[in-house]
Formats: structure tokens, sequence, C-alpha cells
């Protein structure tokens, strides 16, 4: 017999949507992922505390919400497989889901939520340093009280990276846009609010060749990507916005994506190209990547999933 609905991924995306498919009936399976698209649970598995998640005035760590999801899940009775997905097949139905432990599944609904990787700079002091000054996203660790009136800085020159710098203005005493050439890739509204605002400054041809500091982030080594000049920029925070990579590799391109590479969704909602194929969280959002959204986008595919399970008899 096929499953139901198969969820693919276990962020905030992932589990709202098992938790939701659960609740009605549909005994769905989450595979939660092992190695592929960084660790089960997704990106807040490497953020420190979240204090934007509704429901704790005090933050929560981004882990411990985490394992709070997964132990929600594990309540409603769903299914939880750690193993990653490496190849479906949609063009028969049921679909057909097979993982890296050499399972294969057939499902009626697939909802992927696989989520995407923060690109990081490869270096060793990146690595040492991350979550400890060093972190991918502004907007959730931004107001944090070791970045409180310290002196910070972006990577980037895309529209993330000048959001996110304007972003940091409110909890900075200055924030420096360290970009590698010598003009920003950010749309020209959001360049002329760089460009414009008191409290950024705008470092350019500048690549991080090494962060310093021991247990927390001190400052970074810059190389002058034309000169190759090295300088020292003193900073309590490095903002990464270099971009993101949705996890997609595994649909091998069974299910339409934009121009980005993310899963294209019907606006407003959470249909794919695909019929019976539904995407929520990251993997179908480049633009706001929270975990309140992706979670909110999970619960979109879930009852998405369910209504079209019962429009198909399926049920
Ligand atoms: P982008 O891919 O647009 O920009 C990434 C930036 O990071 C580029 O400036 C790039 O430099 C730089 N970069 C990449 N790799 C490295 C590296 N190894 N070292 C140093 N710098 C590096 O990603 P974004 O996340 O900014 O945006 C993704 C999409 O989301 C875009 O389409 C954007 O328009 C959209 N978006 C829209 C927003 C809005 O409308 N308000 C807000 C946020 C995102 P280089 O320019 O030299 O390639």
């Amino acid at each position: 017999m096929p499953e139901k609905v198969i969820i693919i991924g276990s962020g905030p995306a992932g589990c709202t949507a098992a938790i939701y498919t659960a609740r009605a009936n549909l005994a769905p399976i989450i595979i939660e992922g092992f190695m592929a698209g960084g660790q089960p649970g997704g990106q807040l598995m490497t953020t420190g505390i979240v204090e934007n998640y509704p429901g704790f005035p005090k933050g929560v760590d981004g882990q411990e919400l985490m394992q709070r999801m997964r132990d929600q899940v594990a309540a409603t009775g769903a299914r939880q497989i750690m193993d990653d997905v490496v190849e479906v097949k949609l063009d028969r139905r049921p679909f057909a889901v097979t993982t890296a432990e050499g399972n294969t599944y057939e499902t009626h609904a697939l909802i992927v939520c696989t989520g995407a990787t923060a690109r990081r700079l490869p270096l060793e002091s990146e690595k040492r340093l991350f979550t400890r000054g060093i972190s991918a996203c502004a907007v959730c660790d931004g107001g944090l009280p070791m970045f409180r009136n310290k002196e910070l800085a972006v990577i980037g020159g895309g529209d993330s990276a000048v959001e996110e710098a304007t972003h940091l203005t409110q909890f900075g005493s200055r924030v420096y846009l360290i970009h590698r050439r010598d003009k920003l890739r950010a749309s020209k509204i959001m360049q002329d609010r760089a460009l414009k605002h008191p409290k950024i400054t705008i470092l350019w041809n500048k690549a991080p060749v090494e962060f310093l500091g021991d247990a927390v982030l001190s400052g970074v080594r810059l190389k002058d990507t034309v000169t190759g000049e090295l300088s020292t920029l003193m900073v309590a925070g490095c903002f990464e916005a270099i971009g993101h990579e949705p996890n997609v590799g595994f649909l091998k391109g069974q299910v339409e994506l934009d121009e980005m590479g993310y899963i294209r969704t019907k606006p407003g909602a959470t249909l794919t190209s695909v019929e019976g194929v539904f995407a929520g969280g990251d993997v179908q959002d480049a633009r706001y990547r929270q975990a309140v959204s992706a979670a909110g986008s999970g619960c979109m595919a879930a009852i998405a999933a369910e209504h079209w399970l019962q429009e198909k008899g399926l049920l």
C-alpha cells in the first residue's frame, strides 16, 4: 500500500507539515535528512538564541527549538526516518521516494521542505567562530546583546547584504558592508539606502581572509581584491550574506524551479508544477527565509495536500 503523504525535510516547515498531516490522520512519514543540506532540523540547528519565534519571550536556543518540534512530531505518531532522500520519481503514480540507505517508499502526495543552505566562506576561522560572533542571518541574530552598540560587518553585495546591514543599524554603532567588487549587486533602491545611510560604511573591493578572536569574534582580516593589500577591521559581529543554495538536487529537474533554483510554487500557495507535490519553507522561498514563515508554509502545504488527497479520492 502506498503512503498517503511523505514529507522530506525536518526544519520548521517539515515538522509543521508532519504535525498537521498526522493530526489529519494521514499517517505521514517524515524523512528527516541525515547528511544532505546540513543537519536534520535545518538551519536553526546552527543558530544561537532565536528571539523572533513567537511563544518564547526570553528567546530559545535554535537546537532546543528544533528538538521541541521533533518531539511534537513524535507525539503525533508520525514515523520519523533519519535518512537522506537521493531520488524521487514523480513521472509515475504513486510517486517513488528512494533514500541513501536504499529504501524506496511509494506515496500519493509529497511535501518537499528541504530548505536552503546558507553559503558560508570556506575559511577554517569561520568554522571555529560560527555562532560566536559570526552568523549567516542578521534578522535572526542581529538583536542579540553581544552585538548591541558594537561595530558590526556584513559580507556580500546583494539585496540580502544591504537589507541585513540596514537591519543591523538598529543595534550596532556602525555597520561595515564588505564587498569583493566596486559595485553592489543589490537593486538600485537598496543600494541607495545603503549608500545614504549614516551608519553604513561600504568597504569596496575587500574579501575576508581570516576571522580573528579566541572564544568570540574580535575582528576580520581583509584582503583588497585589486591591490592585494591586507588590513584588519575590528568588529564584534560578522554576518555572511553571500547567498543561499536551495536543497533540490534529489529532484533532478522533475519539478519546475525559478531562475534562482528554488522550487516554483503558485503565488500565495504551496502547489508546485507537479500535481500532488507541495513545497514549504526555504526551498521555495528566497525572500523571507524565517523559521516562522517556514512553519507557516509547512502548515499550508499540509492542508493543501490533505485537500488534494480528498479531492482525488485517495483518503
Ligand atoms: P545574491 O546571490 O544576490 O548575492 C550574493 C552576494 O554575495 C553577491 O554580492 C556576491 O558577490 C557575494 N558573494 C558570493 N559569494 C561570495 C564569496 N565567496 N565571497 C564574498 N562575497 C561573495 O544573494 P542574496 O541573498 O542577496 O539575494 C538572493 C535573491 O533574493 C536575489 O534575487 C535578491 O534580489 C532577492 N532578495 C530580495 C530582497 C528584497 O527585495 N528586499 C531581500 C533579499 C533578497 P558578487 O556580486 O561579486 O557576485
